[in-house]
């Protein structure tokens, strides 16, 4: 891949993959599993009440913890069975691809525990926040559209958010 094809698949703002480059392979992880048989798992999160940190502490260090959510994400996923990107705004989707569903509750919790541990100083004080996460699997190839996975997991984030945010819900 070219140094241009491989910047068209990065966001801008915090170099990990772009909603652009997560459809291309979410597609294809699809079409194997559906051959396959096996699992792959859309994770969506978004941070909770965002707007407050960017009206409180300004657009700047909005950017700051949105960079950090990304990097934080990063260094949690492994590579082999893991895709980390941001959809847009404050809102990421994890692939995960060949667990079970108890590993992937673990890493669900894992980010929202690791997210939520995080202070970032700022002048005299540490700013720190939640992500709400959905999440919905294709089960052995029953579902075979991104946009169908990411749709259910889409509306088990919102749950999350109307149970009161802070949380893990499955599709069901
Ligand atoms: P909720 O808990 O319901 O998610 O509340 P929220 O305040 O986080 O609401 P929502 O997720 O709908 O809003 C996200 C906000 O993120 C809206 C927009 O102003 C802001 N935003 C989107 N992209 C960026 C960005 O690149 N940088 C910064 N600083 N803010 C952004
Ligand atoms: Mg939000």
């Amino acid at each position: 891949m070219t140094a241009i094809q491989e910047r068209t698949n990065l966001d801008g703002l915090t170099d990990i993959y772009n909603r652009y480059h997560l459809e291309e392979v979410a597609d294809k992880w699809l079409l194997e599993a559906a051959h396959e048989k096996t699992n792959v798992t859309c994770l969506v999160f978004d941070i909770d009440k965002f707007k407050s940190i960017n009206d409180k502490y300004g657009h700047l260090i909005g950017d700051d913890v949105i960079k950090l959510v990304a990097k934080t994400c990063k260094e949690l996923a492994d590579l082999e069975t893991t895709f980390v990107a941001r959809f847009g705004g404050d809102e990421f989707v994890i692939l995960l691809r060949h667990l079970t569903s108890t590993e992937v509750m673990a890493f669900a919790n894992t980010i929202n525990q690791t997210l939520a541990a995080l202070e970032i100083p700022i002048e005299d004080s540490l700013l720190s926040f939640t992500v709400s996460i959905g999440i919905a699997t294709n089960r052995n190839g029953e579902l075979n559209s991104f946009r169908e996975l990411f749709k259910h997991a889409d509306s088990a984030l919102y749950n999350a958010k109307e149970n009161g945010r802070n949380q893990i819900r499955l599709y069901e």
